[in-house]
């Protein structure tokens, strides 16, 4: 973002805009005051600062790990790398991973980490000093452990980060057997499960796929059904951005523009996601991709003519500066936060439909609950019941080619014949939680005649966390 739209669109802390979308879902409800401000506020805000040696200087760097809520525990979040991280956004950060755990049904409370780092600039041999030495200080306040606290990569960090944390924590607390789940997004090689780098991005294709399939819908926006031939652009082309592009790539869906910090990247016939991966890795940009347009102010891409605009890199991207100017049918919120509110407000009364990333970025959440589940239960998933699906499948086919008389080809018996992988049983529960997902919303939505499916979201998340306190007993 320009610095000049920076400002309009940090006007207001991004904090209040996640309370003025909680006001608006509590209307719906009725739910005491004080109980409303208990599920909005911030458990434990936890800020620090610690010294790193850098070189030959020493460097204060600037940390936090909030904890959103506790009415369910371990908290949840990823850990952010960047410069721009600040409490304000943290704190937002782990109220949003509280609404999207309970839509998904995920049993944690929200929370968020930071690190105040450019990790483009800083060395892998410091970067991983000042992971270590942030661990050990979560450490030092018991602001980590499978039971407490369990971080994850988000913006900035991936597995690498994740298994030097696990790396500290197991040194630190030696003997713990439970330790490989004290942190997810972990390599598969160290605990971490198949299909958890992927996951979001995944998750974000289920859900738009979802929205897309529904008549209703798609007649508002005048679209057919089905997400082939559909227009596509995508900002970030990071972890979440990447995977998101890869999968409606491979449904048939036309990626028109990329955009990354450096200029986008547009071709009305579509761009080949793996290429323009391969010329990034090779030439350190997207730009000047071979049979593409340049398109120099990176902003300018979510302008541009499509049928579905997915935001996967930061939060206040679309403001009210640039909402009047957005020409998607469909906005997929891939990234936290990227719509404000008041752009919210400009694009409803335009008829976008939002998907809101409370429910649809969940899917990283989703298959990190996976491998905390298989950290603890020390078993791969498929492990127990691969080869008894197999014997079973196998006596199956045996009756039918007998009874029939026939024998099913060699390819296609192989198909039927195999158990489930670790890979299938995960993207199967994160289909699944996807698409339930989505229904809940979309029906509380009708039900209660709400006005955009982000309201809806949050009205099915307070409800779930009213729920788990009733459980408690805390509130009578
Ligand atoms: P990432 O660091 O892997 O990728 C972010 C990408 O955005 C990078 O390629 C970066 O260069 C690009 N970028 C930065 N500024 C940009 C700009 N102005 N215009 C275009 N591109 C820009 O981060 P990620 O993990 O993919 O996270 C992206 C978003 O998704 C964040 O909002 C994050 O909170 C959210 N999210 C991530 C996860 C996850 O599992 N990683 C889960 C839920 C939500």
């Amino acid at each position: 973002m320009s610095k000049k739209n920076q400002s309009k669109a940090d006007a207001h802390s991004f904090f209040s805009c996640i309370e003025k979308n909680f006001d608006k879902a509590a209307r719906y409800l009725s739910i005491k005051k004080g109980l409303l401000e208990q599920i909005k506020s911030c458990n434990a805000v936890y800020r620090m600062h610690f010294p790193v040696k850098i070189g030959k200087e020493i460097q204060v760097i600037e940390a936090y790990r909030v904890q959103h809520s506790h009415h369910k525990l371990p908290c949840k979040g990823g850990i952010r790398y960047s410069i721009k991280v600040n409490q304000d956004e943290v704190m937002t950060l782990a109220a949003l991973m509280t609404y999207k755990c309970a839509i998904v049904d995920v049993p944690f409370g929200g929370a968020k980490g930071g690190i105040k780092i450019d990790p483009q600039i800083i060395s892998a041999e410091n970067i991983e000093k000042i992971t270590r030495r942030y661990t050990s200080e979560l450490i030092k306040k018991n602001f980590i452990g499978p039971g407490i606290d369990v971080p994850a990569p988000d913006y900035g960090t991936g597995e690498r980060e994740m298994s030097w944390i696990f790396d500290t924590f197991l040194s630190i607390r030696p003997g713990e057997v439970d330790a490989l789940a004290c942190v997810t997004g972990k390599p598969v090689s160290q605990g971490g499960v198949r299909g958890r780098k992927e996951a979001t991005g995944l998750g974000v294709f289920y859900g738009i796929r979802e929205l897309c399939k529904m008549k209703e819908e798609m007649l508002s926006v005048g679209l057919d059904i089905g997400l082939n031939g559909k227009k596509v652009i995508i900002q970030g082309l990071g972890n979440v951005g990447y995977h998101a592009a890869t999968f409606f790539h491979e449904a048939g869906a036309i990626i028109v523009a990329l955009a990354e910090r450096e200029g986008a990247i547009y071709n009305k016939k579509g761009l080949n996601v793996s290429n323009v991966i391969l010329h990034l890795k090779k030439t350190g940009s997207i730009l000047n991709f071979p049979e593409s347009k340049n398109i120099e102010d990176t902003e300018k891409a979510l302008e541009l003519e499509c049928d579905i605009l997915i935001p996967a890199a930061l939060e206040n991207v679309i403001h009210k500066h640039n909402a009047n100017r957005i020409k998607a049918k469909i906005i997929g919120e891939a990234a936290n936060g990227p719509v404000t509110p008041e752009a919210d407000d400009i694009l409803g009364k335009k008829g976008v439909l939002i998907i809101p990333d409370i429910y649809l970025n969940a899917g990283g959440v989703t298959v990190s609950y996976f491998e905390w589940l298989k950290n603890l239960s020390h078993v791969r998933y498929g492990r127990m019941e691969k080869r008894f699906s197999e014997n079973m499948n196998t006596e199956l086919l045996q009756v039918i080619e007998t009874s029939c008389r026939k024998k099913i080809p060699i390819e296609e018996k192989k198909m039927i014949l195999r158990g489930p992988r670790e890979i299938d049983l995960v993207r199967s529960g994160l289909e699944d939680t996807m698409i339930n997902g989505f229904h809940k919303i979309r029906d509380l939505k009708k039900s209660l005649k709400i006005e955009n499916l982000r309201t809806a979201a949050f009205v099915l998340a307070i409800n779930k966390i009213i729920d788990s306190y009733e459980k408690l007993g805390i509130f009578p």
